[in-house]
C-alpha cells in the first residue's frame, strides 16, 4: 500500500485521498480536489492561485508594469544625469577661464 492510499482527506477524516495537492502538499478526496490546468489541486490552491493572476494581472497589464518600472528607472537615471551635469557646470562657470580648461589647452 502506498502512503495516497493511507492517507485521508484533509477535509473529510472518513474519506481516503485520492490526490495530494501540488500546492499545499495535502491529502484530498476525489470531492475536494479539481481539475486546475492539468493537475489536481484543493479548492484553496485554486482560488489562492486565481486570485493571485488577477491580482497580477492579465499578460498586457505585466508588460505595462515592466515598462512603467523601466520608465522609472530611466527618470532616475536622467535625473541623476541631470545632476552630474550641473555638478561639473558649476565649477566652470564659476571660475570663467578656469584651470581645467587652461590644462586642456597646454596639452593640445
Ligand atoms: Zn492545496
Ligand atoms: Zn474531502
Amino acid at each position: 500500500m502506498s502512503a495516497l492510499h493511507q492517507a485521508r482527506c484533509f477535509n473529510h477524516a472518513m474519506r481516503e485521498a485520492v490526490a495530494r495537492c501540488p500546492g499545499c502538499r495535502r491529502f484530498y478526496c476525489r470531492e475536494c480536489v479539481t481539475e486546475h490546468g492539468d493537475r489536481l489541486m484543493c479548492a484553496a490552491c485554486i482560488t489562492a492561485e486565481t486570485t493571485s493572476n488577477a491580482a497580477s494581472g492579465s499578460g498586457w497589464q505585466k508588460v505595462i508594469r515592466c515598462f512603467q518600472a523601466l520608465a522609472g528607472l530611466a527618470i532616475i537615471w536622467f535625473a541623476f544625469l541631470l545632476l552630474g551635469q550641473t555638478l561639473l557646470e558649476a565649477p566652470a562657470q564659476f571660475h570663467e577661464g578656469t584651470m581645467w580648461r587652461q590644462n586642456w589647452f597646454d596639452m593640445e
